[in-house]
């Protein structure tokens, strides 16, 4: 099989003919049909955050069609349609008992990221339990989105606990915060969309944002008092995680708001005990999803409530280029599809 390999850092990765895995017992082959390319890629690129073994197969965006499964898989058979949650998590631990699964401190890898080859390939070889039913009527590309972009996004907003009526900042609007946008628009949230990008004002607001922002900083979070009734925001979603839209995000918040950091960098942010002592702020993490967030959000996509991301498609041929587009910046969603 054909693969987008990763050497060393930096890159570019190497397409090269691969052996086909075969799928041993409880395990399902998956034909790669479509995988999503993020931030996540450009990090592990980069060297940032996770350290997978080289050489490496990247991809933990997978939707794709059921080529072949091991001994005792019944829940999946050869033709069927799949999305793939990308944590291979214990299914023991405390967390996993509790449904936040995400938070597993002993995982067994995350496909396309740690350990576990990933999408930029033909096929993919995972345990049955990775596999979640693609809806009828949902597109690979629109799935495969949904196994990183998408349930973080549900993920995120549950987090928030925003409620209809709330003015919500979202900053960052990549693929993560255009399903943000579009998820709290059709829960009744007046959204305020922020980008640094001034060119997304219109992607923005066709995933349903009131408001879009360009300010940083100080700035910022004065727009956000100028368009709130001069008491701040209830509820921010930071999908970047710069010291600077940190900052600027709590500072938009009304007493009793929530910030919700979703995205990260290297990049710490101060934080004022007394400000948020005295104002009753919350800061709160989000990591990713759970499986049930994608499977809800595959849901989410089959009855029409979200509406596709991906703006577009590159062959695995073209890896390298589709990532050097990511990086150069775009309105949207690239997907690597497959024939
Ligand atoms: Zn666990």
């Amino acid at each position: 099989m054909k693969a987008a390999l990763l050497h060393k850092l930096g890159g570019p990765l190497a397409i090269e003919e691969r052996p086909q895995p075969q799928p041993a017992a409880g395990e399902v082959l998956l034909k790669t049909r479509a995988c999503g390319i993020d931030g996540t890629d450009l990090k592990l690129l980069d060297g940032f955050g996770y350290a997978p073994e080289l050489p490496f197969v990247m991809g933990h965006e997978v939707a794709g069609q059921v080529a072949a499964v091991g001994a005792g898989v019944n829940e999946f058979a050869p033709g069927d349609r799949a999305a793939v949650y990308n944590f291979l998590t214990c299914g023991a631990c405390p967390y996993c008992r509790t449904f936040r699964e995400q938070l597993c401190p002993q995982m067994g890898g995350i496909v396309g990221v740690l350990d576990v080859a990933g999408g930029y390939a033909e096929y993919v070889c995972l345990p049955a339990q990775q596999l979640i039913a693609l809806p009828d009527g949902v597109s690979y590309r629109d799935g495969a989105t949904c196994c990183d972009a998408g349930m973080t996004a549900i993920h995120a907003v549950e987090r928030s606990g925003a409620r209809l009526g709330d003015r919500v900042m979202v900053i960052g609007i990549g693929g993560v915060g255009s399903i943000v946008t579009q998820l709290l628009a059709a829960a009744g949230v007046k959204v305020l969309a922020v980008d640094s990008d001034a060119a997304k004002e219109d992607w923005a607001l066709s995933m349903g944002a009131a408001v879009f922002l360009n300010e940083a900083g100080d700035d910022l979070a004065a727009r956000a008092q100028c368009v709130s009734e001069g008491i701040g925001v209830d509820r921010v979603i930071d999908v970047v995680g710069l010291a600077g839209t940190m900052s600027a995000g709590f500072a938009s918040l009304r007493r009793g708001g929530r910030m919700v950091v979703v995205g990260y960098t290297p990049e710490p942010f101060p934080l004022s005990g007394k400000e948020l002592a005295q104002n009753e702020k919350e800061v709160v993490g989000s990591r990713a999803g759970r499986r049930d967030d994608l499977r809800r959000c595959l849901e989410l996509y089959a009855g029409g409530t979200l509406r596709s991301i991906v703006r577009q498609t590159y062959a695995l041929d073209a890896v390298n280029e589709a990532l050097a587009h990511l990086r150069a910046g775009l309105r949207g969603r690239i997907v690597l599809t497959f024939d």
